[in-house]
């Protein structure tokens, strides 16, 4: 028996990448390119994946540049396919972010073609390598959840902004000029994350979830991490996993585990029941933002409200 998980999808993507991009050289390629509707004259559109780069795009970009990002609230990167619809954003943008080290595993192939013909930037791959968490058993391969170290992301920041001025210049004062202020939201946020989690007594600092997206949180700020799945959702968790979970939560007395927002909540749920089954009760200490934001317009729709509802789910439950 294993646990359902959302990692059913066929791979392809090598296929899929072929397939796909004549039709965003059918667009991207023409000297005069059909406008996608939505588009705003007259501004950069910048694509992004993930809903934080499109938060930190918009927030350095400003009235100058249009933010989309392809992967909505509650979408797993890991697993995520581009639609017909995301290769015609694609083929008009004038620039697109990711996070790379294989955080969009299915996506990577056609953002490198991608940047044969406009900048496709990697936030993640510029970040020096000793500053990143190599996989456990992968070499060459780093963890990719980067946001959960606020000193890492402001190092993403950076990289949006100097992008960003070498694609438009005539506005460049205006993007150093934004991207002073959200990095000093930034710093702010960090020194506020440190503040709440050393509330947390030091015996009772380990967090428990579905996939080890925390190890830069848990680095950064002190608190032992312990994810079900690894740091990529598309392995599937199988019962030997879920036991050994289990064990070690019963044995340590841990009060809390987390579910998130873009994993399977029914993972983390067979951990709790086998928990149970080992005669100690642990509790789903609320749904914690991993991979994925909250809907755009809500505080947990930006990057900030992202982190401070994490960290008071974490600090409240432990
Ligand atoms: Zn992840």
């Amino acid at each position: 028996m294993s646990v359902p998980s959302a990692a059913k999808h066929p791979a392809r993507p090598s296929r899929r990448a072929a397939l796909l991009f004549p039709a965003l050289c059918l667009f991207g390629c023409a000297r005069d390119p059909q406008p996608v509707s939505g588009r705003a004259a007259g501004r950069v559109l910048a694509l992004t994946t993930v809903g934080m780069l499109r938060d930190a795009v918009h927030r350095v970009g400003g009235q100058h540049v249009q933010a989309r990002a392809l992967m909505g609230p509650g979408v797993d990167p890991h697993l995520y396919r581009a639609t017909p619809g995301d290769m015609q954003w694609l083929s008009q943008a004038d620039i697109l972010f990711y996070v790379g080290l294989e955080l969009e595993g299915r996506m990577e192939r056609v953002f490198e073609k991608i940047a044969r013909v406009k900048p496709a930037i990697p936030v993640g791959e510029r970040i020096p390598r000793y500053r990143l968490l190599p996989v456990a058993g992968v070499p060459g391969q780093y963890d990719p959840h980067i946001w959960f170290d606020v000193t890492l992301w402001m190092l993403a920041v950076q990289e949006i902004r100097d992008a960003l001025m070498r694609i438009d210049p005539r506005q460049s004062e205006v993007y150093r000029q934004n991207a002073g202020t959200y990095l000093r939201e930034l710093e702010a946020l960090h020194r506020w994350v440190q503040e709440r989690v050393q509330s947390i007594p030091v015996e009772r600092r380990v967090l428990v979830t579905a996939h080890d997206a925390f190890g830069y949180f848990g680095r950064q700020y002190g608190v032992e991490v312990i994810g079900l799945q690894g740091v990529n959702t598309a392995a599937e968790a199988g019962a030997g996993d879920v036991q050994r979970l289990a064990l070690l939560i019963a044995r340590r007395k841990i009060r809390a585990i987390f579910v998130e927002s873009s994993v399977p909540r029914a993972t983390i749920e067979a951990v709790q029941a086998a928990v149970r089954a080992r005669g100690w009760s642990v509790r789903i200490g609320g749904e914690l933002f991993s991979d994925a934001m909250g809907p755009e317009g809500t505080l947990e729709g930006t990057y900030v409200g992202m982190i401070q509802h994490n960290v008071n789910r974490i600090v409240e439950a432990l």
